[in-house]
């Protein structure tokens, strides 16, 4: 006897995936697969890929379509939840929609003198989405973001793909310095924009370099977009790399993207780095770099500072290699 599967259903991947509690995860929220100019990947390939990888998330985000929504339910699962996006390629730069309803499509053809982003931003926002500023300084024509980072959600200060020989490079040195000097003032407002950092994988091998880790209570959607969203995260430059870092003041202790109120006791931050052998740490404040030490060669250490909320509103750390390339960077904890 034939047997009829329910395939409408299990085309979209779930939103949550079961059996997950609080606690930090790893994902890629920029993936491209055949659906995408350049990209010769399947859907299948990825999962694989991030599986192998140890990701525990990822976000589907093809070229200006959500047509491959629906090819996406087989490889979810209780280990890999599978984020439903769209790279919106405006003429003057590109943003990534993330937490679409299955299916829904974003309009891109428009550019920063239209002055109707801020339409389909909110679409995008209604059902809990967020808009992440995609690699704002890539060197070819539309890809430099032409918006002010203030009008998305979260910016990606590392992306992967136009530096796939080296997973760092001078364009997001520059997305990184952007955000960087204006966490000084944002901070000081009381609203600062996260940053996330991911592959842009178009080909084998791209993917997950680098990934964000994100603090969510759950493995859904609604959750892991909350952590981004919040700042409550970090960029891994690979798989490998490690790293917590805490603000506490008496007894209370604050974690990224936290706000630490010291009650104007002194400060103390610790970062503890594993994966980055000889590596650099750079603790960095609205004061520019402000501490720095080198990592043993077997790549673990950790790193304690003092300051006072009076003279640090906030705290973010670098983690570099010795030849500069960056492997690993995290939004600040702010210093009350
Ligand atoms: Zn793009
Ligand atoms: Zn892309």
């Amino acid at each position: 006897m034939p047997v009829v599967r329910a395939v409408a259903a299990e085309r979209f991947p779930a939103r949550r995936a079961a059996g997950r509690g609080p606690g930090w995860c790893r994902g890629d929220c920029h993936v491209h697969t055949v659906l995408s100019h350049g990209a010769d990947l399947a859907p299948g390939q990825l999962a694989v890929a991030a599986r192998a990888l140890g990701l525990d998330f990822v976000a589907t985000t093809e070229h200006n379509t959500s047509a491959g929504h629906g090819a996406w339910g087989p490889y979810a699962g209780d280990d890999l939840l599978v984020i439903l996006g769209q790279e919106v390629t405006t003429r003057t730069g590109h943003w990534l929609a993330l937490g679409l309803d299955p299916g829904h499509q974003v309009d891109w053809a428009y550019g920063v003198r239209d002055d109707v982003i801020d339409r389909h931003l909110a679409q995008v926002r209604r059902p809990g989405g967020l808009c992440v500023a995609a690699h704002p300084y890539a060197p070819y024509p539309s890809g430099v973001l032409g918006y002010p980072y203030r009008w998305f959600d979260a910016i990606e200060v590392w992306n992967g793909q136009w530096s796939s020989d080296l997973p760092w490079n001078a364009d997001n040195e520059a997305a990184l310095a952007e955000w960087g000097r204006n966490l000084a003032y944002d901070v000081h407002e009381g609203r600062w924009w996260p940053a996330v950092g991911n592959s842009d994988a178009h080909l084998a091998g791209q993917l997950g370099t680098p990934h964000t880790v994100v603090f969510a209570e759950e493995l859904s959607t609604d959750a892991v977009l909350a952590g981004l969203r919040a700042g409550r995260s970090w960029i891994a430059g690979s798989a490998a790399v490690g790293l917590e870092l805490t603000g506490s003041a008496a007894d209370r202790v604050a974690g990224i993207g936290e706000r630490l109120d010291s009650g104007g006791e002194p400060v103390t931050v610790r970062v503890q780095v594993s994966g980055v052998p000889s590596g650099a740490v750079s603790l960095h404040t609205e004061h520019g770099v402000v501490h720095r030490e080198r990592l043993p060669a077997g790549g673990a250490g950790s790193v304690e500072w003092r300051t006072t909320a009076r003279d640090s509103g906030f705290v973010r750390v670098e983690v570099r290699h010795p030849d500069r390339q960056m492997a690993a960077l995290t939004n600040p904890v702010i210093l009350a």
